[in-house]
């Protein structure tokens, strides 16, 4: 039996992995920050019904004792760094620890690896954040960079030391630039879930309207579901390698929160109204990638569209909403 290692394992794309793994007949093990609300912690892992069946590891990314300890005891084939401070609007009003997590919590992991398991491969959540103010109109390996928030410097970082662990070490450490990938089990502070859920709180008379940010900004928004099967793919390659992973369409803001409305039967334009309080002090404005070698050399392709991703997340936060209520 396999076993994988996830950071960030109670995340959403912690969740999905772990699903598809789990699927896949491997032994699973997660790394798990001490939390005092120990019983909502695993609240996505029960959405997907796979709680208990993920052996849990206590400790931090900042903690390299802990994870070397970990690296040692579990001994994994397969290590998946998905863990971060992944909120782009937090990392301006908490820097130095999106650094310290996100930038030198992946540092942490790769020092683990190497010391504790260096023949395990290497998965480094990389992110599309990183192109930023875009260098070219669709985004490959081969894009330069512009980060444009503390997160995506921090995700920069992690993304440059994963490549010279490769090169200086020999390490099988791959990194996927993943685009935007949502899901219903995405953070509600993500704008697909806060739209997604304010067009289900409102359509179930729960709320009134739902104060936006940037409208116009433009993302290439993919499902969560297919990318983590990219992650695994990369790990399955001889040569380890950087990949995007990306839908290679782009849609504004204004037109997502449309396209959720729509599916409850209103008019988004009656509800969003523009909030200051939600604009940031700089924007990725456009991201739009172009996913030609994860197709060609993984084999690899999305298989859910925008519209039927939204769909989904609408009727997930209407069922969690009309849960509640009962
Ligand atoms: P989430 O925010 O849903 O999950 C983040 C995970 O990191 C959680 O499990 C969280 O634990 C964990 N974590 C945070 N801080 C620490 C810490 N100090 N030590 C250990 N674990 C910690 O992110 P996603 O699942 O959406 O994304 C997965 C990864 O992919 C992230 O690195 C993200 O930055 C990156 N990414 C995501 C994209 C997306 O569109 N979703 C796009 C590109 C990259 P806890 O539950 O305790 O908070
Ligand atoms: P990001 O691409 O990782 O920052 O993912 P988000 O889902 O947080 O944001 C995607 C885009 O939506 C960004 O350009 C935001 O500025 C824009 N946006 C507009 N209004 C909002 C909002 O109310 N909340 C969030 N999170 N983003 C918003």
């Amino acid at each position: 039996m396999p076993r994988a290692l996830i950071t960030g394992v109670t995340g959403q794309d912690g969740a999905y992995l772990s699903q598809l793994l789990l699927d896949k007949g491997y032994e699973v093990f997660g790394l798990l920050r001490r939390s005092s609300s120990g019983e909502v912690i695993d609240e996505r892992l029960r959405w997907l019904g796979i709680h208990g069946r993920i052996t849990m590891m206590d400790g931090n990314l900042i903690d390299l004792s802990a994870l070397l300890r970990i690296m040692q005891e579990v001994a994994p084939d397969e290590v998946y760094n998905l863990g971060a401070q992944s909120f782009v609007k937090t990392s301006w009003n908490q820097p130095l620890l999106t650094g310290q997590v996100t930038a030198l919590g992946a540092g942490n992991m790769l020092e683990a690896v190497r010391l504790a398991a260096p023949k395990a491969r290497f998965y480094q959540a990389s992110s599309s954040e990183m192109y930023g103010l875009i260098q070219e109109p669709v985004q490959s390996e081969k894009t330069p960079f512009y980060p444009r928030s503390p997160y995506a410097v921090a995700k920069l970082y992690a993304h440059w030391m994963t490549v010279n662990y490769r090169e200086s070490f020999g390490l099988h450490a791959s990194s996927g630039i993943l685009f935007n990938h949502e899901s219903p089990l995405r953070g509600i502070e993500f704008v697909t879930r806060k739209v997604t859920d304010a067009a289900a709180r409102i359509k179930l008379g729960l709320a009134k309207d739902l104060p936006m940010g940037n409208l116009d900004a433009k993302r290439d928004w993919g499902h969560a579901r297919d990318y983590v099967r990219a992650m695994w793919m990369m790990l399955q390659q001889d040569q380890p390698d950087d990949y995007v992973v990306a839908t290679g369409r782009t849609v504004t803001v204004r037109d997502m929160c449309r396209i959720a409305f729509d599916h409850v039967g209103l008019d988004y334009e009656a509800f969003v109204k523009v909030d200051p309080a939600f604009l940031r002090p700089a924007e990725v404005d456009v991201l739009l990638g172009d996913s030609t070698k994860a197709r060609q050399k993984l084999g690899w392709e999305p298989t859910i569209t925008l519209e039927e991703m939204i769909r989904e997340m609408v009727e997930a936060d209407l069922a969690r909403h009309r849960a509640r209520m009962r």
